[in-house]
């Protein structure tokens, strides 16, 4: 949950010198502590991060060279030609490409531990940005209809309170002009993909995925949102479940992303 509830007073208020002046006494008297390192920060900053650690988040961008199709990082290859992993040479994943911005490691999974686990949802509109910064990178918005976000099964978002992916899937829609359309869910509760290896990942999710309103899908191309991406076989699963219901297309883009 955000750190206290007094901080929404000011937030809701509209823009106003008044609400400047709020805002700063507050910040003496009760300011935010950084997510990553405790260190006081203004609780104006957008995502509760202080700027030190923000840069650190910063040096994780990934960049070329990548897997052309899953976006996995390949250092060391040729960029000319661009290269294909091994895996998606072996077998075309269901989607038409994915890409994700940082690498999940350090303060980068901070910030997502942050999110998904202290609750700290302002870490979205932190996040957020460098999701739209990555899609800008690989593909143009007028190729795409509509975002959707991975679902978690309802018993644990109602745990969680809310779902870390649709939190970034509805700022970056904001930030593209794109529609958020809700129209997946989770049809058992699977365990988390952690510790597990590839097989057992890819076996652990398929088809726990169901495109329930499929009226909302068919003859879309769809950019499916995740928090970190690991072999894909989650982001795989549901975007199967989408192309069953009739999307045209499925892309994937998340924040971070792993290698087992
Ligand atoms: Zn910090
Ligand atoms: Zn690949």
């Amino acid at each position: 949950m955000e750190p206290t509830p007094r901080f929404l007073i000011t937030r809701d208020l509209p823009d106003s010198a008044a609400r400047k002046l709020l805002d700063g006494i507050l910040n003496l008297v009760y300011p935010d502590a950084c997510a990553l390192c405790g260190a006081p920060v203004a609780r104006s900053r957008e995502c509760s991060v202080c700027a030190a650690c923000w840069d650190l988040v910063l040096g994780l961008k990934i960049g070329p060279p990548c897997c052309t199709c899953c976006g996995l990082p390949l250092p060391g290859f040729d960029s000319d030609p661009a290269p294909l992993c091994l895996d998606c040479l072996d077998r075309l994943p269901p989607y038409a490409g994915a890409r994700s911005w940082g690498h999940y490691a350090e303060s980068l999974r901070g910030a997502i531990h942050a999110l998904k686990f202290a609750g700290r949802q302002r870490m979205a509109d932190g996040l957020a940005p460098l999701l739209a910064q990555a899609f800008l990178e690989s593909w143009r918005r007028e190729d795409f209809d509509a975002i959707a976000a991975v679902p978690l099964h309802p018993k644990r978002k109602l745990e969680r309170g809310f779902n870390q992916s649709e939190l970034l899937a509805v700022r970056l829609g904001r930030i593209l002009g794109l529609p958020l359309v809700r129209a997946l869910e989770r049809t058992r509760p699977t365990p988390p993909q952690v510790g597990l290896g590839d097989a057992d990942r890819w076996a652990n999710v398929r088809g726990a995925f169901r495109c329930t309103r499929p009226r909302l899908v068919r003859e879309k191309r769809i950019l499916l949102v995740d928090d970190v991406m690991t072999t894909g076989a989650t982001v795989g699963s549901a975007t199967t479940a989408l192309l069953a219901a009739g999307a045209r297309r499925v892309s994937v883009l998340t924040a971070a992303r792993a290698v087992l």
